[in-house]
């Protein structure tokens, strides 16, 4: 056989135009002794996920898992309190929120929402061929609903709370946008769980025709390296975002120690959640004692001003504590986002911070 001959041509040349401005997510990340940067549970492996993870040798690895996850969808219904009709999964809310974003907008469409928010919006409207439309956030701290609404956007995406501000967004607002946005609001409610009870939307999104509310098991569950994020809408939506995401996404072992999970782990959810919303209040309480300013939060991590986040969080890091900068953010300024765990972590992170930014 004669070998394929080398044609010269620049690699390069073949990808997408608008792919060449992307680079990768984090790619820097290094391991540090006490990780308070990605809002992950800080607590452990919840036990009954962890059982079923531990039993998994079998049909679950050789055989492909359910085609559209239908046992996952009916514990995450059961959950959430909807229909299993109304639920759509995915390899994280990650997967969700861009399978979404695709099956709501054509390329050229414009996609809204507030700036600053989850960092990779701008990346999936990118990668969709959206044009990003962005809105600061208003004076008293919520989202601009008129100014959201005037971008006439395909597709709106609000996140309740806010990564990596850390507030929800008030009830009215989200009602002003659902109601008036001309296409499909996404709400992504990955920390639901940590804000006050019943803010969440997601009983409510079945019966919206508009509304979608995104989800995953990767923050409170403590499950985000088994990628498992879902939605919540009317039926119909949750069938269009289920074709735009295709078939297998979620792999059998995940989905095993996920319906355990959700089972038989809401105890232990709810008692770390607990632990995190006291810890919340200790930790910026005592940061704000120090005079430093925290904003409000709603979620498992605060944000902190600083005055060189790149610089905090690298001196911070040497001192074994890693926290996400945030170095110029829109109507903040340079901060670092610190997620809450166990109090010991939490005293650490005080010191670290203390001798980072003085
Ligand atoms: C962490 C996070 C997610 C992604 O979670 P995965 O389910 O792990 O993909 C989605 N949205 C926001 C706002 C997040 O902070």
């Amino acid at each position: 056989m004669s070998p394929i001959p080398d044609s010269g041509r620049d690699t390069l040349a073949f990808a997408r135009a608008s792919y060449r401005a992307l680079g990768l997510y984090d790619p820097l990340r290094e391991p540090c002794e006490v990780d308070l940067s990605d809002n992950t549970n800080l607590f452990g492996v919840p036990p009954s996920a962890g059982r079923a993870l531990a039993e998994l040798a079998g049909p679950a690895v050789t055989r492909y898992p359910a085609v559209y996850a239908r046992e996952l969808k009916r514990a995450l219904a059961d959950y959430a309190g909807v229909a299993p009709e109304a639920v759509v999964t995915g390899c994280g809310s990650d997967d969700v929120l861009d399978s979404a974003i695709r099956a709501f907008s054509e390329p050229g469409d414009t996609i809204a929402f507030a700036d600053p928010t989850f960092a990779m919006l701008p990346v999936f409207a990118r990668m969709n061929g959206l044009v990003a439309r962005t809105v600061p956030f208003r004076a008293d701290g919520d989202v601009d609903a008129d100014a959201l609404l005037a971008t006439g956007a395909r597709v709106t995406y609000l996140c309740s709370p806010n990564n990596p501000t850390g507030a929800a967004c008030s009830a009215a607002t989200i009602a002003r946008v659902v109601d008036g946005a001309a296409g499909v609001v996404i709400v992504d409610e990955a920390y639901i769980e940590f804000a006050a009870p019943h803010a969440s939307l997601a009983a409510l999104a079945p019966r919206r025709a508009n509304l979608l509310v995104a989800r995953t098991l990767s923050k409170a569950f403590g499950l985000a390296g088994l990628r498992v994020g879902y939605a919540v809408g009317a039926p119909p939506l949750v069938a269009d975002v289920e074709k735009s995401r295709g078939p297998y996404k979620v792999s059998g072992p995940a989905e095993r120690a996920a319906i355990a999970a959700l089972e038989s782990d809401r105890a232990w959810v709810g008692a770390h959640v607990a632990e995190v919303v006291a810890n919340r209040a200790r930790f910026a309480t005592a940061l704000r004692d120090a005079g430093r300013t925290v904003a409000p939060s709603d979620a498992n991590f605060v944000l902190v001003r600083v005055a060189d986040a790149a610089a905090a969080a690298a001196a911070m890091r040497a001192r074994g504590v890693a926290v996400r900068p945030f170095p110029g953010l829109t109507g903040v300024g340079d901060a670092v986002r610190i997620t809450i765990g166990p109090w010991p972590m939490m005293e650490r992170a005080l010191a670290a911070l203390t001798e980072a930014d003085q």
